[in-house]
C-alpha cells in the first residue's frame, strides 16, 4: 500500500542491525537512555552498577572513552569529563570542601576561578586564602589546621609563569592536604603533572585537549578514590559532557601531540623574533631566557606553549592599534585552537581586576596576548610585524 501508516516500524525498524559494527572509531552513542532486558537486570544496575548503563547523566560509552583517553594522557588512573572547564573545576572543589574547610589558591588563577571560589565557596563557609603565586610550597608548608585543598594553575594567563609543580605537590603532601592544578595552558604533551605528584589535574578542554574552538569541554583527572566524589557531584549536579562533544574530544585528542609541537615551535619562533622588534618592551614566554622562571620551565615543561604575550611599547592606545590591524590572526579571546587568536587582558580576561592585582601579576595595560594556531610561522611573524608597524 503506497500510504501505509510507518508506526512502530518508524520507532524500532532496522537499527539493532548496526548494533555491533566493529568502525574504527568510536560511535557516538547519543542517547540518555539504554535497555534493559529484564526487571531482574534493572534492579541489577541499583544493586551494582559497574559495568551497567542506566541513564547519560550517570554514564555513556563516547564519553567514558573519552575519559579513558584523558586519563592514559594524564597517567591517571581515571578523569571525568564536564560540559565546561568552568563545571570541572566547580564540580573538583565542591566534591572535596566542606564548610569549614581552608582552600589556598594561587592569586594568579583563570578570572572565574577567582570569583567562583571568592564569591560562591565562600558563601558555604569554605575559608578561601588567596597565595601569590611564587609562594605556594611555602603556605602548603605554613597551612593553618583545616587546610583541605591547593588549587594553582600553571602556566599561568597571560605572562606565563611557571609554578614548581613537584615542589608545591611535595609539600601538599607532607600536609595532607589535596593538590589541584589547572594545566589548561601546558596539556599533557607539555607537562604531566600527576606524575610529579599533584593529585587532581584540571583542563578547560574547550581550549588544546579539543582544539578546535567548537566545544565548551572540561575534565579533571586523577586516581580513582579521588575521582570517586568528583563523579558524585557530576551525577547529582549534571555538568557532564554531551556524548557528540565526547566523539570531537576523541578526534581532538588524536591531533594533540602535532598540534602542541607545532605550536610550541611556532610560539618559540615568534617569542624570539618578536623580543627585538622596536615597538615591543618585552615578550612574555617561558622558553625565553628573558623570562623570569625560564629555568624552570625548561627543566619541567616539554615545551613553552603555544601561548605569547607581547608588551606593546607606549601601553594601552598603541596596544589597541596593533590588535586592529591584525590580518591573520584573528581578535578574540579563548585560546588552544587552529586559528591563531588575539586579545588584550585588561579589556578581556583581566577586565575586573584592580591595578594591584595587574601589578602583582605583572600585567601592564600594553599587554596583547597571542595563542598561536597552525598557520605558517613565517606568515604569522609576518603579520604580527606589520600590525607592530602600525602601533
Ligand atoms: N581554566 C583556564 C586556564 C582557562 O583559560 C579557562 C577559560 O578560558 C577556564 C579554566 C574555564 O574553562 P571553560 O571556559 O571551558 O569553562
Amino acid at each position: 500500500m503506497a500510504n501505509q501508516k510507518l508506526g512502530t516500524l518508524a520507532v524500532h525498524g532496522g537499527e539493532d542491525q548496526v548494533w555491533s559494527v566493529p568502525a574504527v572509531n568510536t560511535p557516538i552513542y547519543q542517547t540518555t537512555t539504554y535497555r534493559f532486558d529484564s526487571a531482574a537486570d534493572a534492579a541489577a544496575y541499583l544493586d551494582a552498577p559497574d559495568g551497567k548503563w542506566l541513564y547519560s547523566r550517570l554514564e555513556n560509552p563516547t564519553v567514558i572513552a573519552a575519559e579513558r583517553k584523558v586519563a592514559l594522557l594524564e597517567g591517571t588512573e581515571q578523569a571525568a569529563l564536564f560540559a565546561s572547564g568552568m563545571a570541572a573545576i566547580h564540580a573538583a572543589l565542591v566534591a572535596h570542601l566542606a564548610a569549614g574547610d581552608t582552600l589556598l589558591v594561587a592569586d594568579t588563577i583563570y578570572g572565574q576561578t577567582t570569583r567562583l571560589v571568592r564569591t560562591i565557596l565562600t558563601r558555604f563557609g569554605v575559608k578561601v586564602v588567596e597565595v601569590p603565586l611564587q609562594r605556594l610550597a611555602e603556605a602548603a608548608a605554613a597551612a593553618p589546621a583545616g587546610t583541605r585543598a591547593l588549587l594553582f594553575e600553571t602556566p599561568t594567563n597571560p605572562t606565563m609563569r611557571v609554578v614548581d609543580v613537584a615542589a608545591v605537590a611535595a609539600a601538599c603532601r607532607a600536609r595532607g592536604i589535596l593538590s589541584m592544578v589547572d594545566a589548561t595552558f601546558a596539556t599533557p604533551v607539555n607537562l604531566r603533572p600527576a606524575t610529579l605528584g599533584v593529585d587532581l589535574v584540571i583542563h578547560s578542554a574547550t581550549k588544546y585537549l579539543n582544539g578546535h574552538c567548537d566545544h565548551l569541554a572540561g575534565a579533571v583527572a586523577g586516581n580513582k578514590p579521588l575521582l570517586a566524589p568528583v563523579l558524585e557531584v557530576r551525577r547529582t549536579a549534571g555538568g557532564t559532557m554531551d556524548p557528540a562533544v565526547a566523539y570531537d574530544l576523541i578526534r581532538g585528542m588524536k591531533t594533540l601531540e602535532v598540534r602542541i609541537e607545532r605550536q610550541n615551535a611556532t610560539a618559540l619562533r615568534l617569542a624570539e623574533a618578536l623580543e627585538h622588534h622596536p615597538m615591543v618592551a618585552r615578550v612574555h614566554y617561558p622558553f625565553l631566557r628573558s623570562h623570569p622562571d625560564h629555568d624552570l620551565a625548561r627543566r619541567q615543561l616539554g615545551g613553552g606553549g603555544g601561548v605569547l604575550s607581547l608588551s606593546v611599547k607606549g601601553g594601552f592606545e598603541p596596544c589597541c592599534r596593533v590588535h586592529d590591524a591584525l590580518r591573520i590572526v584573528a581578535r578574540a579571546s579563548s585560546l588552544g585552537g587552529v586559528e591563531s587568536l588575539a586579545s588584550i587582558p585588561v579589556i578581556s580576561s583581566h577586565r575586573n581586576a584592580t591595578d594591584a592585582e595587574l601589578a602583582a601579576q605583572g600585567i601592564d595595560r600594553g599587554l596583547l596576548r597571542v595563542s598561536v594556531g597552525l598557520e605558517d610561522p613565517g606568515d604569522l611573524l609576518a603579520d604580527l610585524t606589520q600590525a607592530l608597524g602600525r602601533a
